[in-house]
C-alpha cells in the first residue's frame, strides 16, 4: 500500500519534471520514461539515445560511453554533454539503480535539453571568435582604456602601426598620448571629453601619432564609451586606422588643385586665397603694406613658336625659379596660365620698396637663360599695385596690378608701371569701347571715306585711299586712331576688314560706271597685318571682287612697312596668291619701319608710300629732302611707283613734282571725303 501510493507520487513527480527521465533494466531494455522524455527524444527514447554523438557534432558516441550502458555496469555520469541531431544539445546524468541487496538492477538517466542556452551560448562564442579574427585580420588596432584603473589595452596590430611589436608598449595611457602629434592633442582631448560627457555619440578623430621611427602616421581613431549610474565614463574602447596613404593621396590631390604642374608654384586659386587673407588682416592691422606684381613675360609666344613647347615650359621653369629667388620666404609667387606670374608681396617697409623688387625681378630676369645650345634673353613687363588703395577683394587688385601691366607693355615693354586710379578709368572706357564696337557693325554705324589720290604732274583724281570711320551715336564721327588699335585687339577688326574690303570695291566700281577714266580709277584699302593669320583671306578679296565687278588691277592693299618686316615666309606665299589675282600690294608708311630693304625684292609690291613725316619736313630750312629723294630713286629703280602722304602745302607739291614723284595725297588737295563729296569733286573735274 505504502509502495503504492510511493509509486504513484513518484510518476506524479516524474511526469511534471522539465528533465527528460528513462530507466532501463540490467540489459539496457526500456523500463520507464516520463514525458519530458518523450518531448525530447521523441517516441522512441532509446533509440533517439543511440544517435547521441560527442561534442564535436560527428563523431557518435561509442556505444559503451553511453551515460546508460555505463550505468548498468555501475559507473555514473555527471552532465555529459552530448549532441543529439539534428540539433539538439543535450546534458545527461546516469546513475545505477541499485535493489534492496545492493545489486544493480538497472539504470536511470536524467536528460535535460541544453540547446536554447547553449545556442545562446554558441552565438556569443561565434561572435567572440569573430571579433577575435578581425581583431587579429584587420588594419585596425584596438584599444580598450579602463578610466577607472587607467590602464589601456593595446592590441598588437595597434602596436603595429607604430611598429613595436607586442611587448614593447605597455598599458600605461601616456604610451598613446605622449605619442600624439603635439598640433592635435587638443582637438583629440576635446573630442573625447566631449563624449565622454555623451555630446558626441561617439568618439571620432583623425590625428598624426609618432612612428617608432620619429615619423608621423596619420590615424583615424574611433570609439565609444561606458557609463556608470551617475553618467561618469568608465570605460572607452575602440579601433585605430592607419590612413596615412589616404591622406597623403588626398594632400597630393589638394596640392595639385591649388599649384601649377608645370613650375609647382601656387596657382591662381591658391593666390587668390592667400591675398583675400592678407586685404583681410589689413583691414584690422591698417599699417600692413603689400603689393601685388602682375608679371608678364615679353614676346614669350614668338619664343614659344620658333623653340617648341618643351623649350617654353624650360623657360618658364627658369624664370619662375629666378622670381622666386627674388623674394622673401612669406612672399607668394604664383603662375596664373601661359606666361602671366602675379606676386604677393606682405610687409612692406613703404609703398617706394615694390620698385626695388620690381627692378630686382628685372634684373634677374634679364640674365641669359641656356636652353640646350640655345642663348635667350627675354624681359618682363610688369604691374603693380599696392595697399595703399585700400582694396575691399583680391579680384580688383589683381585687376589693377593687370592694368597696370597692359601700360607696360604698351609704354614698350620691359619696364613695370604702378598702378593709378586713372589707369582704372582709361580701362573702363576701353571695355566701353569693346562693348560699343562689337555692335557697330551690325547697327551700321562704320563707314568709309575716301581720299583723292592725285596723279602730280597733271593734277587728275588717279584714286582714292579708303578709309574706316565710324559714326559713332554719342561721341561723333571717330577717325580710326579712336578705335583701331583696340579692334585689333579683340580680333573685332576681321569681320570689320572684310566689311570694308566689299564695300570700297562696291564703291569703286560705281563710280568707274559712272564717272569713266582713263586708266580707271583705283581704290587703295588699308590691311591690318593680322588678317594674314586667317586662313580665307585670299578668299575675302576674291569674294569682294566678284561681288562688286570690280577689275582685280583696280585694287590696292596697303600694309604698312612695320608689318610688312614682321611678315613670315608663310603670309609672303600668301601675298604672291594676292599679287597673281592681279590686285596690287603697297608698302603703307615707308620710311618708318627702319628695316632692311630686303624684303622689298623678296615681297611681290608695286607701290611705296612715303610716310607723311618726311613730307612734312619738305620746304622747311634743313628740310630732308635727300631722303625723300632717295626713296623715289629707289622706287624707280625698283619699277615701283611712289605715293607721297600728307602733302599739305603748295612748296611740298612743287618740291615732289620736281623730285619726280608719280603721285600724293594730302588735304592740300582734298580730306578724305564721303560718297557725295568725292562725287562732287568727280563730276567737277570733267572727266
Ligand atoms: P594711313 O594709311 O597712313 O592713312 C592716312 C591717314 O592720314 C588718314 O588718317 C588720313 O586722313 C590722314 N591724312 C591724309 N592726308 C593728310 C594730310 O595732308 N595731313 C595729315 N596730317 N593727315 C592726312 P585716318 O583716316 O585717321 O587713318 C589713320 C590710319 O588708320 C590710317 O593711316 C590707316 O593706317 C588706318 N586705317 C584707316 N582706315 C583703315 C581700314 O579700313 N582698315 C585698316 N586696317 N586700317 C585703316
Ligand atoms: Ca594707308
Ligand atoms: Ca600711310
Amino acid at each position: 500500500m505504502i509502495g503504492s501510493i510511493q509509486a504513484a507520487v513518484l510518476q506524479s513527480i516524474l511526469d511534471s519534471m522539465g528533465d527528460g527521465v528513462v530507466v532501463v533494466n540490467t540489459t539496457g531494455d526500456l523500463v520507464s520514461t516520463n514525458p519530458a522524455a518523450t518531448q525530447i527524444l521523441g517516441a522512441n527514447p532509446l533509440a533517439a539515445l543511440a544517435t547521441l554523438r560527442l561534442p564535436d557534432q560527428r563523431t557518435p558516441c561509442p556505444p559503451a560511453d553511453m551515460p546508460l550502458s555505463r550505468a548498468i555496469v555501475g559507473v555514473a555520469t555527471d552532465a555529459a554533454e552530448l549532441f543529439l541531431p539534428p540539433g539538439h544539445w543535450l546534458s545527461i546524468t546516469a546513475r545505477p539503480q541499485i535493489d534492496g541487496g545492493g545489486a544493480i538492477c538497472g539504470g536511470v538517466a536524467v536528460i535535460r535539453d541544453m540547446s536554447a542556452a547553449r545556442g545562446a551560448e554558441m552565438a556569443l562564442r561565434q561572435s567572440e571568435e569573430r571579433y577575435a579574427l578581425a581583431a587579429r585580420g584587420a588594419n585596425d588596432g584596438l584599444w580598450d582604456w579602463d578610466l577607472q584603473a587607467d590602464r589601456l589595452f593595446l592590441s598588437p596590430r595597434w602596436k603595429a602601426i607604430l611598429g613595436f611589436e607586442e611587448g614593447e608598449i605597455g598599458d600605461n595611457p601616456a604610451e598613446w598620448l605622449d605619442r600624439i602629434h603635439p598640433d592635435d592633442m587638443e582637438p583629440f582631448k576635446v573630442r573625447m571629453a566631449a563624449h565622454f560627457r555623451q555630446l558626441l555619440s561617439f568618439f571620432e578623430h583623425e590625428y598624426r601619432i609618432r612612428h617608432r621611427n620619429g615619423t608621423y602616421r596619420w590615424v583615424l581613431c574611433r570609439g565609444m564609451a561606458v557609463w556608470d549610474n551617475s553618467a561618469q565614463a568608465t570605460r572607452i574602447a575602440g579601433s585605430q586606422t592607419d590612413i596615412s596613404v589616404r591622406r597623403s593621396i588626398e594632400q597630393q590631390l589638394q596640392h595639385d588643385a591649388m599649384h601649377d604642374l608645370l613650375t609647382g608654384l601656387p596657382n591662381r586659386a591658391l593666390f587668390i586665397d592667400r591675398l583675400e587673407r592678407t586685404i583681410a588682416i589689413a583691414r584690422r592691422e591698417k599699417t600692413r603694406i603689400f603689393g601685388v606684381f602682375f608679371l608678364d613675360i615679353d614676346r614669350f609666344k614668338t619664343i614659344n613658336d620658333s623653340l617648341g613647347h618643351a623649350t617654353g615650359d624650360e623657360m618658364l621653369n627658369t624664370i619662375a625659379q629666378r622670381i622666386q629667388k627674388c623674394l622673401r620666404p612669406g612672399d607668394t609667387v604664383a603662375r596664373l596660365g601661359g606666361d602671366e606670374f602675379t606676386i604677393l608681396v606682405e610687409n612692406l617697409v613703404d609703398e617706394g620698396s615694390v620698385e626695388v623688387i620690381a627692378e630686382r625681378i628685372q634684373h634677374m630676369i634679364a640674365e641669359p637663360i641656356m636652353l640646350g645650345d640655345y642663348q635667350a634673353i627675354t624681359t618682363v613687363s610688369i604691374g603693380i599695385t599696392t595697399s595703399a588703395l585700400e582694396y575691399a577683394n583680391s579680384a580688383e587688385m589683381i585687376r589693377d596690378a593687370d592694368t597696370a601691366m597692359y601700360h607696360a607693355k604698351m609704354e614698350g615693354k620691359d619696364r613695370y608701371v604702378i598702378f593709378t586710379p586713372t589707369m582704372h578709368a582709361q580701362a573702363m572706357a576701353k571695355l566701353q569701347l569693346e562693348r560699343d564696337l562689337r555692335g557697330a557693325l551690325a547697327r551700321g554705324e562704320l563707314c568709309m571715306h575716301y581720299q583723292p589720290i592725285i596723279t602730280l604732274s597733271c593734277g587728275r583724281v588717279n584714286g582714292f585711299e579708303a578709309l574706316l570711320r565710324w559714326q559713332h551715336p554719342q561721341r561723333g564721327l571717330l577717325y580710326p586712331g579712336a578705335f583701331l588699335e583696340t579692334a585689333e585687339e579683340t580680333g573685332i577688326i576681321v569681320p570689320i576688314s572684310w566689311w570694308v574690303l566689299r564695300e570700297s570695291c562696291m564703291q569703286a566700281r560705281a563710280w568707274q560706271d559712272e564717272f569713266a577714266s582713263d586708266p580707271p580709277r583705283t581704290v587703295n584699302v588699308n590691311l591690318s597685318a593680322r588678317l594674314f593669320a586667317e586662313s580665307d583671306i585670299v578668299d575675302q578679296i576674291i569674294a569682294a571682287l566678284e561681288s562688286s565687278g570690280l577689275p582685280a588691277s583696280s585694287l590696292k592693299l596697303e600694309i604698312t612697312e612695320h608689318n610688312f618686316v614682321e611678315l613670315s615666309s608663310e603670309t609672303s606665299q600668301t601675298l604672291r596668291r594676292i599679287r597673281d589675282l592681279g590686285v596690287h600690294l603697297c608698302i603703307d608708311d615707308f620710311g618708318t619701319g627702319y628695316s632692311s630693304l630686303s624684303y622689298l625684292y623678296s615681297f611681290p609690291v608695286s607701290t611705296l608710300k612715303i610716310d607723311r613725316s618726311f613730307i612734312r619736313r619738305l620746304g622747311m630750312p634743313n628740310g630732308q629732302s635727300d631722303i625723300v629723294q632717295t626713296i623715289i630713286g629707289l622706287a624707280h629703280t625698283l619699277g615701283m611707283e611712289v605715293v607721297a602722304e600728307g602733302i599739305e602745302t603748295e612748296q611740298q607739291y612743287a618740291q615732289l613734282r620736281d623730285l619726280d614723284c608719280g603721285l600724293g595725297q594730302g588735304w592740300l588737295f582734298a580730306p578724305g571725303l564721303d560718297g557725295a563729296g568725292v562725287r562732287a569733286l568727280l563730276a567737277s573735274a570733267g572727266d
